[in-house]
């Protein structure tokens, strides 16, 4: 194997154990730490796992953790009051809607009544113009996204005058992290190029990649043959393509793969991400570093 793995795992552990000193350091100084909610609304197994394990980070970080959970056939009127009430609520810093909400709730409406102040996933429209403005204007960059990048400047990429090719244009990875990176400033500067459903020749496009980040949900869609020797490959890419028995648990668990043929991919990359435990693990991570900012910023020190 000629690439460097970029782990997500190792990053988490490092990243959380700043954001501890930092907690640790501010409830000192001003007898306060940072205020976390989820609300679940229903009993979706997939959403109380995440829920849990945010729940679970959050308490590991020493936050005030509040587990807000709701019946399925709760009203869109009940919704949109308990969102006033945790905007209103001093003790709280970051307040995250786990998806998907019930049908007869407007999703879009619920997520828009969250003060952007406390939108510690970036997804309102006011933080994602702010994101788009760049520098001192962002508050809150969308989780994943800001993982990517976090792992890009830990790995020591360079990345000012870097050609950037985005696989995917979605909202939550593909159309932030380009517009992250296209950015003055540290870990971006580069020159971004956005492939998707409407590019005629993808491979082409890759091909020119000094950093290639692919977040398409296509299980292999990047051959190795696009991937230019010594690029930095972040594979987002989860896709389930089949079930095995856990050694450790003797449980029934997914098979994970990311949208780069991985094994063929690490011959010619000059660093790369693994999945499972790359880009996954970033993302709950960067959350709590966005919980931690909110009460920083609330706090002046920011
Ligand atoms: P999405 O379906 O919303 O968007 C996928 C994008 O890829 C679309 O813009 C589409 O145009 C593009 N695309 C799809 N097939 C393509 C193809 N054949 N050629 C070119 N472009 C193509 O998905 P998403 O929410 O952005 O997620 C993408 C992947 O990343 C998924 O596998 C998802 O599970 C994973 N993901 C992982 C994390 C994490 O690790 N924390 C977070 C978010 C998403």
């Amino acid at each position: 194997m000629s690439a460097k793995l970029i782990k997500g795992t190792e990053i988490r552990e490092e990243i959380l154990e700043e954001i501890m000193a930092e907690v640790a350091e501010i409830k000192d100084k001003h007898g306060v730490v940072p205020g976390l909610v989820t609300i679940l609304v229903g009993e979706n197994p997939a959403s109380i796992s995440y829920v849990t394990l945010k729940i679970k980070t959050a308490h590991r970080l020493g936050f005030t953790e509040v587990q807000d959970t709701q019946p399925v056939d709760i009203s869109e009127e009940d919704l949109l009051a308990l969102i006033d009430k945790y905007n209103n609520d001093e003790s709280i810093n970051g307040i995250l809607v786990q998806l998907p909400l019930p049908k007869h709730v407007d999703e879009k409406k619920v997520l828009n009544a969250i003060d952007p102040d406390k939108d510690v996933d970036g997804f309102h429209p006011v933080n994602v113009g702010r994101l788009m403005i760049g520098g001192d204007e962002v508050k809150f960059p969308p989780c994943t996204p800001a993982g990517i990048q976090e792992m890009i400047i830990r790995a020591g990429v360079e990345t000012k005058g870097a050609e950037v090719v985005v696989v995917g244009r979605s909202n939550i990875v593909g159309k932030p992290i380009a517009n992250m990176m296209l950015q003055k400033g540290v870990g971006a500067n580069s020159t971004v190029t956005v492939v998707h459903t409407g590019t005629q020749d993808l491979a082409a496009h890759c091909k020119r990649a000094d950093i290639l980040i692919v977040a398409a949900g296509v299980p292999d869609l990047v051959k190795p043959e696009w991937i230019k020797p010594g690029a930095c490959v972040i594979d987002v890419g989860v896709n389930r393509v089949g079930e095995k028995v856990s050694e450790k648990t003797g449980k029934t668990i997914a098979i994970l793969k990311g949208d780069v043929d991985f094994d063929a991919a690490k011959e010619i990359a000059g660093s790369i991400t693994p999945v499972p435990g790359g880009v996954g693990p970033m993302t709950i991570t960067m959350l709590m570093k966005n919980t931690l900012k909110s009460l920083k910023f609330k706090l002046g020190i920011a």
